[in-house]
Parts: C-alpha cells; structure tokens; sequence
C-alpha cells in the first residue's frame, strides 16, 4: 500500500498510474503536481489526485513514492526543485521513455545515482496526452521494463515493482543501454517516420486531395503523429545517438526498397513484403 504517492505530471501516464492504483486500492492520497493549472483542475474532478501543487518540492512533502512523468526535458529541472524536499523513506521512479537521459540527470544533479531511485519505462500509451487522456486499465497486461543500476536498493525495486503489478502490469528488468537499443527501433523510429510520412505528404501541394481519399491503412501508420510534439521532441533529442544509428539503418534499407521497384524486380519485392508480413504475424500472435 503506497500512503502518499507524488505524481510530478499528471498526464496520459501519471493520471492512469492513479486512477489503476485507485482502482486496486493501493493507494491513499495522491498529490499531483504540474505546470497548467486547467490541467490540474481537471484531474482533480477526474477523481485522479486529491490535492495539487505547482511546486514539486511542495508535491513530494510526506510522499512515500514519488512519480516522475513529465516530459524528458523537464526531467533534470525536477530532479534539482525536489532534491532537497524528499522525506529520508521515500522511493522515486520515472516513466522516461529514455532511460539514459534520465541517468545522465541523476548524475547531474546529485553526483551519482542514487539508490532509492528506481528508473522505468512503462510499454503502453496512447497518442493523447494530459489527465483526460488518464484511464486506469491503461497497463493492465502491459508490460513495464525497469532499468535498476548497480547501485539501486532492492527495497525500492520491489516497491516500483509491487506498485507497477497493482496497475495490473508484467515487469522486467534490463540495463539502460540495452532498454535504449530496443526502444529506439521498436518505438522511437516508427513515431519519426510516422511525424515525417505525414508532414511530408502534408507539404505536397495537392495534399488536401491526398488526405481526403486516405483510407484506413493510412490511419493505421499514422495514427501516432498525432502523439504529442514536445514529448517527441524530447524523446528524440534524449536517445539520439542510437535513434540517427536506426534511422540512417532505416534509410538504407528504403533506399535498397526504392531500387528493387525501380529494377521492377518483382521477386524482389515479394520476398520483402512475405518476410514482414511473417515477422509481424508472429509479432501478433504471440501478443494476443
Ligand atoms: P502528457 O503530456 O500527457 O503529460 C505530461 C504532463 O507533465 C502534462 O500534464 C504537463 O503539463 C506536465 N509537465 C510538463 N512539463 C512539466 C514541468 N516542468 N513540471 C511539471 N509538470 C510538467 O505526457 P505523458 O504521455 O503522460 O508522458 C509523460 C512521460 O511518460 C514522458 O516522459 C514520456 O516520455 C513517458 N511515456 C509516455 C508514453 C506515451 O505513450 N504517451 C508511454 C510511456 C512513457
């Protein structure tokens, strides 16, 4: 049971983290904590926090667990506005979809990273944001990947990690490098080729025509460039190094895709297509 739970960003996944923990009865007072007031308001009457703050140092006052969702660029800043205010028991996690930046701010701003804090990604989410986008069935089935370090307390892992299971999620564990390499392919690249796709389409002249005859495949690939610009942005920005290595990965592999239909080597190209449609059935069945 969590006494106090500090969500500094009460967004899509803070407010579902709330409202899932509320749900279980894992939780007592929940005190949000964010920058717009309007926002707030509404988790409040959403029933997703019982009190709210615009100061994080004021947020995490008497917390035993605290949650940092905000945007990855905001995450240093947060980390330095509640460095001195944690009570001495507390456990702090994260919901950064990059786990390196968040690393590289610990280190920032406290010399190293410290124990009680437990770094996580959690592997669900929709395209909206802020509390209205907050329901609590959100990580039910889900899967949250924890990236502990060397210096992490096993107390506070497996308290992130009890908290995640009362949300109805399945954890594992792997290093931040390792998370990093993964979710840049799986995640970070097709929400950069989805924004590119649709502003480049969008740019063409005759792009009202193309929108209007767009049929569901269209919707399907680019449902998540209607995701939140700034989160991407930062998400992007964060784990630069290995995205630009997929992509330009990415970009060869379209390149060899542009010659094979040029040569019009339609064995070629069947190959491609059996190959990923394979792949993405295998994908399919072994998540449903
Ligand atoms: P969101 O936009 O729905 O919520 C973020 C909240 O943080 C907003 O309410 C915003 O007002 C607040 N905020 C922004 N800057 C702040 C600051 N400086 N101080 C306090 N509050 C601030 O976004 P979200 O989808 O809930 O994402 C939150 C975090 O979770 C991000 O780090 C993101 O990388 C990560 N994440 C997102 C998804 C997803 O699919 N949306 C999935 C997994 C992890």
């Amino acid at each position: 049971m969590i006494e106090r739970l500090a969500i500094i960003g009460v967004g899509l996944i803070g407010g579902s983290v709330s409202l899932a923990l509320r749900e279980s009865q894992s939780v007592g007072k929940v005190v949000g904590c964010g920058r717009s007031e309007e926002n707030l308001v509404r988790a409040k009457q959403l029933g997703i926090v019982d009190s709210y703050t615009h100061d994080p140092a004021e947020a995490v006052e008497g917390a035993d667990m605290v949650l940092l969702a905000v945007p990855l660029g905001a995450m240093q800043g947060t980390l330095s506005r509640i460095r001195d205010h944690l009570p001495p028991d507390a456990v702090v996690t994260d919901a950064g979809s990059v786990k390196g930046s968040v690393i590289n701010d610990l280190q920032v701003v406290y010399g190293e990273v410290p124990e009680w804090f437990v770094p996580g990604h959690p592997i669900a989410g929709t395209e909206r944001s802020g509390a209205d986008a907050a329901f609590a069935s959100l990580y039910r089935n889900r899967r949250v990947i924890l990236t502990p370090t060397g210096e992490t307390d096993t107390k506070a892992l497996s308290r992130v990690e009890q908290m995640w299971r009362q949300c109805g999620a399945e954890i594992t564990c792997m290093s931040v490098q390792h998370h990093d390499e993964i979710l840049a392919a799986t995640s970070h690249l097709p929400h950069m080729l989805a924004f590119s796709l649709v502003d480049s389409l969008a740019r063409l002249k005759e792009n009202d025509e193309i929108f209007r005859y767009a049929a569901g495949g269209f919707r399907d690939f680019t449902r998540i460039a209607s995701s939140n610009p700034v989160m991407w942005r930062d998400i992007c920005l964060a784990n630069q190094e290995k995205l630009s290595t997929m992509l330009t990965r990415f970009a060869d592999e379209l390149h060899e895709l542009a010659a094979t239909l040029e040569a019009g080597d339609s064995e070629g190209l069947l190959q491609i297509f059996e190959r990923a449609k394979q792949a993405r059935d295998r994908y399919i069945d072994g998540v449903e």
